[in-house]
């Protein structure tokens, strides 16, 4: 296969990198999209398509895939390359002329942009030795469609934002939902917490789940303990969500030729989205720094940070911020 050259490549399709790459074509860089998934959308599109989002800026309710489809007719308002499926190995080089290696070839780019979020991301599961013989039956990791549980008695394991969000999502469509967690206080935002308390779901807390076993009416019984206790208690459902967060595979880094600062397991950037190779930028979920919030809103701040300062680095003579409103859209 021909090598490509780049201005920027944006490795990770998420809500970040993709609004990163709309930012890039305002910019006029020659940009590529890496993303390892079939598809783009990240944890949006992965972990919560049918939620709806309250906090992305403009929309007071949007929900995750209507929010990914716009970002995909933002980005291609301007030309831009994106690869799926394809998931970075490898990065090598120096600014104006990094070498990137994926499952799909070699490619070259004068700056990259890291928008990775969790890394290639997988489920944190549920520590019980026959959980894996319900999985995407009765026990659940990545949520099917809402009308799956359209009647059905569903619980909902975890005690984040996610966990919560996951449960309200569910409870208009089912007939039952429970929420269990190992704690009796939940950690997330305080209106999450007061949409829960005023909703039907039942709260369960402080339980653990330590079993797992299937009735003689194909539903599944989950074997309970009270935390601390020795109290048991059997709770049949339909389906078991578990959400207990995602192990983050920042490994991927650990065997790149570049090599980043880290903060708490992310990769530090400056307040120009620099990380410690120069030429290398970071945003999103990926990225830490002092005082970051892992909200869309704030990695869509940091795209257009991180897509400025990229253009400059390539070119110091390039223009500043520009408006869109005084940009030509091509000709499609
Ligand atoms: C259940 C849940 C509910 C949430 N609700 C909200 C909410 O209401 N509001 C809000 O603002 N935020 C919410 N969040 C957080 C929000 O989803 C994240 O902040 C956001 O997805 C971060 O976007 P990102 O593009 O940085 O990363 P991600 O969405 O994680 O996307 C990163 C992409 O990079 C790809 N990738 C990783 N490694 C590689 C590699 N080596 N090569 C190529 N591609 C790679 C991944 O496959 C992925 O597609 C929620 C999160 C969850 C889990």
């Amino acid at each position: 296969m021909a090598e490509q050259n780049y201005d920027l490549t944006i490795i990770g399709g998420g809500p970040v990198g993709l609004f990163a790459a709309f930012y890039a074509g305002l910019q006029e860089l020659h940009t590529q999209v890496l993303e390892s998934l079939p598809d783009v959308g990240g944890q949006v599109s992965a972990l919560y398509p049918e939620k709806k989002i309250l906090d992305v800026a403009g929309f007071s309710g949007i929900s995750g895939q209507e929010l990914v489809d716009r970002l995909r007719e933002q980005m291609t308002l301007f030309p831009v390359t994106v690869k799926t499926s394809q998931t970075v190995a490898n990065i090598s080089g120096q600014l104006g002329d990094f070498t990137i290696t994926t499952n799909g070839g070699v490619t070259h780019s004068k700056a990259i942009l890291i928008t990775t979020g969790n890394g290639a991301f997988t489920p944190r599961k549920l520590a019980v030795e026959n959980a894996a013989s319900f999985e995407n039956e009765h026990l659940w990791y990545f949520l099917p469609k809402l009308a799956h549980f359209a009647n059905h008695d569903v619980m909902v394991a975890g005690g984040g934002d996610a966990a919560i969000d996951i449960a309200l999502m569910i409870e208009p469509v089912a007939k039952h939902v429970y929420l269990m967690h190992r704690r009796n206080e939940f950690r997330a935002l305080p209106h999450s917490v007061t949409s829960l308390n005023t909703s039907s779901v039942e709260q369960m807390t402080p339980y653990l789940a330590q079993g797992l076993a299937a009735t003689s009416d194909g539903r599944l019984d989950v074997d309970l303990k009270e935390m601390k206790t020795d109290h048991h208690r059997t709770i049949t459902v339909d389906d078991l969500v578990v959400n207990f967060g995602v192990i983050s595979d920042h490994a991927v880094f650990e065997n790149w030729e570049l090599q980043f600062e880290q903060k708490h397991q992310q990769i530090a950037v400056d307040s120009t989205m620099q990380t410690s190779v120069a030429g290398v930028y970071g945003a999103g979920d990926a990225i830490n720094y002092s005082g970051k919030v892992a909200l869309i809103a704030t990695g869509f701040g940091e795209a257009a940070t991180a897509v400025h300062s990229a253009a400059f680095a390539i070119d110091p003579h390039h223009h500043g911020p520009v408006h869109s409103t005084s940009v030509h859209l091509p000709d499609k």
